[in-house]
């Protein structure tokens, strides 16, 4: 998986080689635990919810070294949470008070073509009314990042920013504040993951209460 290839090259990336490449992923997880399949087709308990982008380059498991059954994904372009969501907020109510997670963690990614998408002013199409979500972003945060000269550092800083807000809007829902009146044991955390490095830094915005959330936010 991690073989070396030319990523700009996909050429050798076929309908037919992804079943062969799923042959070989069954042929060696079997090697390692013969009881692999069997184990996982019993059900899932896992600890986390991960809300990333769709981007191919970031991967859940394999830039966490995680194994299936132990990460519940929700991917979408620029790992927006907005509250009208009812994809988002069904995997969100579906991981809090079902599977029972311990942590929710919102993952950007520098150089998210969403974000540089929703720093322009080019119309893409449909997808501009999701990136719209962004541009709300910036404007909360538009004196900053209008100083910030160099656009590589603006659009890293608004990545950021769009992580901390995806995790804000997290706190908001219903879902969340209502788990959090009987599990304090429920974490909100916002990542980002460096594509040139493959390293994840953990912003420091986790959450486990609605402490320092803006009063018309909370719920009785
Ligand atoms: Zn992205």
């Amino acid at each position: 998986m991690c073989a070396k290839v030319e990523i700009h090259d996909t050429s050798h990336i076929t309908y037919e080689g992804l079943l062969e490449g799923n042959k070989k992923f069954v042929e060696e997880a079997l090697k390692e635990d013969p009881e692999f399949f069997h184990k996982l087709a019993n059900g899932q308990k896992p600890p986390i919810l991960w809300i990333g982008c769709a981007d191919s380059r970031v991967p859940a498991n394999q830039i966490t070294h995680t194994n299936p059954g132990e990460i519940f994904v929700h991917r979408n372009i620029a790992n927006v949470v907005t509250h009208t969501d009812m994809n988002m907020l069904s995997v969100l109510d579906y991981a809090v008070n079902v599977l029972e997670v311990k942590h929710v963690i919102v993952t950007g990614h520098y150089g998210c073509g969403g974000v540089i998408a929703a720093m322009g002013h080019k119309q893409f199409g449909l997808i501009d009314n999701w990136l719209r979500h962004i541009k709300d972003v910036y404007r909360i945060y538009a004196n900053e990042l209008d100083a910030i000269k160099d656009e590589k550092e603006r659009t890293d800083r608004l990545v950021e920013y769009n992580v901390i807000e995806s995790v804000e809007n997290l706190c908001k829902t219903s879902i969340i504040q209502n788990a959090w009146k009987s599990r304090p044991d429920l974490h909100v955390h916002g990542w980002v993951y460096n594509l040139g490095t493959g390293i994840i830094t953990d912003l420091k915005v986790s959450r486990d209460s609605t402490k320092g959330l803006e009063n018309v936010f909370k719920l009785d």
